[in-house]
This record gives C-alpha cells, sequence and structure tokens, in this order.
C-alpha cells in the first residue's frame, strides 16, 4: 500500500534495494532524472532521507552519507537528491 506520505511532488531518483529494473536503463546509468525510475521521498532525519518505491511498495531508509549526522531533522539539505516537479 503506497504510504499516506507519498507526494509525486517529492521524488528521490535512487535504486530500490528490491527492483533492479534501472540497471539496465540509459537515462537512470546516465545519472538523470528518469521518467520510469524514481522513488517517493517520504521524509528526512539527519543525513538520512526515507523512501518508498512506487513499484514494489517497498519502504527504507537511504543514508545518503553526507551531513555527517549532525544536522537536526527537517532542516537537512538533501537538494541533490530530489527536484521539485514544476
Ligand atoms: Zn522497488
Ligand atoms: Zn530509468
Amino acid at each position: 500500500m503506497r504510504d499516506a506520505a507519498a507526494d509525486i511532488a517529492r521524488r528521490a531518483w535512487l535504486d530500490c534495494p528490491r527492483c533492479a529494473g534501472a540497471a539496465d536503463c540509459a537515462t537512470c546509468r546516465a545519472g538523470r532524472t528518469c521518467d520510469t525510475h524514481w522513488r517517493y521521498m517520504l521524509g528526512s532525519a539527519g543525513r538520512n532521507i526515507f523512501l518508498q518505491c512506487p513499484e514494489c511498495l517497498h519502504r527504507w531508509w537511504h543514508d545518503t552519507g553526507f551531513g555527517v549526522g549532525d544536522r537536526p531533522p527537517g532542516i537537512g539539505d538533501v537538494s541533490g537528491f530530489w527536484t521539485d516537479v514544476a
């Protein structure tokens, strides 16, 4: 079931741990914002972001690897990982 916090305006282009679809996608491999392979970004805490895959509905935390865990939740800069769709 889709998470209540899932919002198509907040998306992240990260590989789903369950789906392997993006591995064969030229757009994803080029680091582009693929129209097919994206995940809902449900929230963030420190340097971790919480994602849901729209294909298999798997939810997981992703460690962005930056921020060193010292940012208070809510003001973390994750702008490099997701893009607003106007
Ligand atoms: Zn998935
Ligand atoms: Zn793709």
